[in-house]
């Protein structure tokens, strides 16, 4: 049997808080939580147990250094034989490292407040120009009556009555044992004696809030805000939670993002498309002004500098896409139709489309002359 001092590294004159500390460094670097399904380390795990169990003890410390092992023993000490009882008996070493699911000691630890996910839908204006939006989140406080511990005032925490303290609950016989977290304590190992009135031993109460949002120019669909410590309060002093929000932007009549740029559609007469026009384009920053050259043809593209979406973090913005669509009459009346025939004669291509046309069809595919009309 080893030495206890060597075992836990420590001099003989250490001090109690040396050995706590050089305890803890040895349970936490051989907890069977770290290192499943290792014998090794389960061994070092319930040596150092048992040493620390032995100097943490001043009588049974000064058993040991004046009688050594057999000193112990004789004065009837047992060394552990299973985990368990090393996490019974000192728990409450490893909750102040660690939060291990076994059998803590004290006040259940500080919590961190719980994340809100809210959402919101904004027009593509509203996105091209930022816009501030009230939310209002579901958040909860802090209860004024019990503080947030859940305790009607003046009463504490209890031992949990159904795991006996260690927060789990076994079952099935000597070869298979299953371990399950205790549902009266949710594997705190500690219950309210008597939960506060206010909050039912939440130790919250709805405290619903309107927040102010910002929301940048140039934000995209699908993006996410995201505000540190505007979520749920923490409890006994931990950190509040996050706000997450999810932007959705509408889709717009007129305009189709694509990036930083916007896409639209801009339908013109044909009449405009042969001579020539201004025009005028709506654009999420005002009207302007096209020149739409001569000969335009359908599905020709123009660019408009910066009059796309504003470009995230910075002082630009994409394009505006304008692509011509040339409006074909539906309908004409009878001077109308007499005057395109006279354009059509004095264009020179008669009743047939203009050969040129066939000419180049031919070349390209030249079975076709096979319909030759
Ligand atoms: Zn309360
Ligand atoms: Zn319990």
């Amino acid at each position: 049997m080893r030495d206890y001092y060597e075992i836990l590294g420590v001099s003989r004159k250490a001090s109690p808080e040396e050995i706590k500390k050089a305890y803890r460094q040895l349970a936490l670097k051989y907890h069977p939580d770290r290192n499943p399904g290792d014998k090794e380390a389960e061994a070092r795990f319930r040596e150092a147990a048992e040493a620390y169990e032995a100097l943490s003890n001043p009588d049974k410390r000064s058993i040991y250094d004046q009688f050594g092992h057999e000193g112990l023993r004789r004065s009837g000490y047992q060394g552990f034989t299973r985990p368990e009882d090393i996490f019974r008996a000192f728990g409450g070493i490893f909750d102040e490292f660690l939060n291990f699911s076994f059998g803590r000691r004290g006040q259940p630890e500080e919590e961190a407040g719980e994340d809100l996910v809210a959402s919101v839908t904004i027009t593509l204006e509203e996105a091209a120009h930022g816009k501030e939006v009230g939310l209002e989140l579901p958040r909860t406080k802090i209860c004024p009556n019990c503080k947030g511990s859940g305790a009607k005032p003046g009463t504490g925490w209890i031992t949990c009555p159904v795991c006996h303290g260690s927060g789990t609950l076994s079952h099935g016989g000597h070869l298979f044992r299953f371990s399950v977290t205790c549902p009266e304590c949710k594997g705190q190992g500690q219950r309210l004696e008597s939960p506060c009135g206010s909050c039912h031993g939440s130790g919250k109460i709805q405290a619903p809030t309107t927040i102010s949002l910002k929301i940048p120019p140039g934000v995209r669909s699908g993006s996410q805000l995201f505000l540190a410590g505007a979520g749920q309060p923490g409890r006994r002093g931990g950190p509040a939670g996050n706000l997450y929000v999810k932007v959705a932007v509408e889709g717009h009549p007129l305009f189709e993002r694509d990036g930083d740029d916007l896409l639209c559609q801009l339908p013109i007469r044909m009449t405009q498309a042969a001579l020539g026009a201004k025009i005028s384009v709506p654009t999420l920053w005002g009207d302007i002004n096209l020149t739409i050259p001569p000969g335009t043809q359908y599905g020709d593209i123009f660019k408009i500098p910066g009059k796309g979406m504003p470009i995230l973090q910075s002082a630009g913005r994409g394009d505006l896409i304008v692509r011509i669509r040339v409006i074909i009459p539906r309908k004409l009346t009878l001077f109308q139709k007499r005057l395109l025939r006279q354009f059509d004669r004095i264009s020179g291509h008669g009743k047939n489309p203009s050969p040129g046309f066939f000419q180049k069809l031919y070349g390209r595919f030249r079975i076709c002359r096979i319909f030759d009309p």
